[in-house]
């Protein structure tokens, strides 16, 4: 029950539509109501019993029969019109409620998907870290329809069916309550099941969800990581660990499935014993003259009817459960708030002119292990400075901390002297331009690839900055030109060619500050060569931080950093550094001559 409210929680901003929806089920129940009540006039009737002195109540047949002064004669063809009446009442408000609760449902899905999604597109990079692509997809995706269904289908079920019952009960216990209370002493009986049931149901329910996770996330790894996995072939490894998930996801959905299977006859069995022993005391009560044969066939109905709502009521908490289970799950990103967010004071970060700043911070990304020590550096405007060192020395680490999707554990960051903590993210990120190994393209135009988040760009400005990024020259060739659809991340590209688009991506918001990490790294040397003179045409007039694979490439640096386990242990421009006997001059011997690809 505390679940359902959970879940009408989530519904209570359609008031209308919900009261609605309650109007159209007290209708069914009322019609429900006439129908039991229809039976007893008809088999007085067929058998010809002078009902009126079995009992002193007034049934509700006989008032409306008396005030319409309908005679026996009529009664022939008003009672089968009667039926036919309610039954389409019934079917009519029936249809209307499922409809109304199924778009509150939907509606409901919407909302929870945009939320969810929300607070995704803002959460900090870490999240993403401790997170699986996978599992954070199931949650948007199938645990919303979970939801979805809950609400629209078994929660509008629960709702009305409990309406229709009272309904019944009330005729039930009218008609003969000493007989009632025999039928419903032994109901408990099939309550307790009913709680035993939807127990183990939520439980195993919440396993097989996980467990479709876990194939889910095998899927996509398979998928996107297919090209590694040819190339190791680890086939044969992959299909073992995607057999482990699905047979682990049948396992637990075979214990779910002979829980629900069970569940209906289980509870069809127990409304049968029920229904038999009913039948011994009514017959009694009708010998002993206390009701008419008619009144017993309307109780028995009644009865009948009665069952029908528990057990729809038993199925929709099935389906309510997995929906309670799906919301649980979902509120884990409903409720966690982005590491990395304004300040309350956070103010805009006015035009920068690109000085950065660096004063003694240190970070880790968990706490076991500092990966930053001390770093200080401060690069001018306009300044060129290229990082360098061995791979996971931290130069990525720096570059993270600079566009705050990262925060120092301590020390200052500053731009033009203003402390990067106290302005709004925004402000920040907009002026800072980045090129990063995981080139992420999107399924769109190579056009809408470039222009990527600003919008209404003059097709000029971004032709201008392919040019610049040399990449002008193979989207021409390319058969659509600045029209031509990119593959599903860019497969189709070379990462040549890609790293050239993301250069012109990050030229076009003309960033005072711009950042290449290993932006060289994947390529050829003819593509370097072109890389090469675009980096040289981007560099001018703005703050440049390149991290370098390549040491051909950075020699012109204004400034050379070297970074040895997180801490900077060189800085000098090139033939400076080359003078020092130290960690600069070993990896520049190591490339040159015979060009190993000792750093990274
Ligand atoms: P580089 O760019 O110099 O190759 P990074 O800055 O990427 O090095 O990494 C520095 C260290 O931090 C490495 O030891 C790496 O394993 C660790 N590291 C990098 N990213 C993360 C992360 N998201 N979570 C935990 N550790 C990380
Ligand atoms: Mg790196």
């Amino acid at each position: 029950m505390r679940e359902i409210l959970r879940l009408l929680n989530i519904t209570l901003e359609e008031k209308r539509r919900l009261l609605l929806f309650f109007i159209c089920s007290i209708f069914v129940a009322f019609f429900t109501y006439g129908f039991v009540n229809l039976i007893q006039p008809i088999l007085d009737n067929m058998l010809n019993y002078e009902s009126q002195t079995a009992t002193q109540k007034t049934r509700l047949m006989d008032y409306v029969f008396q005030h319409l002064h309908i005679s026996q004669q009529d009664i022939y063809w008003v009672l089968p019109l009667l039926v036919v009446i309610v039954i389409f009442g019934k079917g009519l408000f029936t249809f209307l409620s499922t409809l109304i609760m199924k778009s509150i449902g939907h509606r409901a899905s919407k909302k929870l998907r945009d939320e969810l999604f929300e607070h995704l597109i803002y959460q900090s990079t870490d999240y993403f870290d401790q997170r699986s692509t996978g599992e954070i997809m199931s949650r948007v995706t199938s645990d919303v329809d979970k939801i979805q269904q809950a609400v629209s289908g078994s929660m509008g079920d629960f709702i009305r069916e409990v309406i229709v019952l009272v309904a019944l009960l009330l005729y039930i216990f009218y008609t003969d309550w000493r007989l009632a209370i025999v039928a419903f002493v032994i109901a408990p009986l099939a309550a307790i099941p009913l709680a035993i049931f939807s127990r183990k149901l939520k439980k195993r329910g919440k396993q097989s969800q996980a467990r479709m996770a876990g194939i889910y996330e095998q899927l996509y790894e398979s998928i996107t990581g297919s090209k590694i996995v040819k190339a190791f072939t680890m086939e044969r490894f992959e299909l073992k660990k995607f057999y482990g998930a699905t047979k682990s996801f049948f396992k637990s959905s075979m214990r779910l499935a002979r829980i629900e299977s069970l569940s209906s006859p289980f509870m069809e069995f127990i409304g049968g014993a029920v229904g038999a022993f009913v039948l011994y005391v009514g017959m009694r009560r009708i010998t002993e003259g206390y009701i008419s044969p008619g009144d017993f066939g309307s109780f028995v109905v009644a009865i009948f009817y009665s069952y029908t709502p528990i057990k729809r009521m038993s199925r929709a908490n099935n389906v309510i459960q997995q929906g309670v289970a799906s919301y649980e799950r979902i509120q884990d990103i409903l409720e966690s708030k982005p590491k990395i967010a304004d300040h309350p004071k956070a103010f805009p970060l006015p035009p920068v002119k690109g000085k950065v700043t660096f004063e003694d911070v240190s970070f880790s990304y968990n706490e076991a292990r500092p990966v930053l020590y001390d770093v200080s550096f401060e690069v001018n405007p306009t300044e060129m400075v290229a990082v360098v060192g061995l791979s996971g020395s931290g130069k990525t680490t720096i570059i993270n901390l600079l566009s705050r999707f990262y925060e120092a554990t301590s020390g200052e960051i500053k731009i033009d002297d203003i402390n990067i903590s106290e302005v709004t993210l925004t402000s920040l990120r907009s002026q800072i331009g980045l090129v990063t190994q995981e080139l992420i393209l999107f399924n769109d135009s190579i056009c809408n690839n470039i222009a990527y988040g600003l919008e209404e760009m003059p097709f000029e400005r971004i032709e201008g900055v392919a040019k610049a990024a040399m990449a002008h020259d193979f989207i021409q060739e390319l058969p659509e030109g600045y029209d031509t659809q990119i593959g599903e991340r860019g497969v189709l590209l070379s990462s040549g060619q890609r790293q050239r688009l993301a250069i012109a991506r990050a030229l076009l918001k003309n960033p005072p500050i711009l950042i290449l990490d290993e932006a060289t790294s994947a390529l050829d040397s003819e593509s370097e060569r072109l890389i090469q003179i675009a980096m040289t045409n981007v560099m001018k007039d703005r703050t440049t931080l390149v991290i370098a694979h390549r040491l051909s490439t950075i020699r012109n640096a204004d400034k050379i950093m070297v970074v040895d386990k997180g801490k900077i242990v060189e800085v000098g421009t090139h033939d400076e550094l080359c003078q020092v006997d130290g960690i600069y001059k070993k990896l520049y011997d190591l490339q040159f001559p015979e060009e190993k690809e000792g750093l990274s």
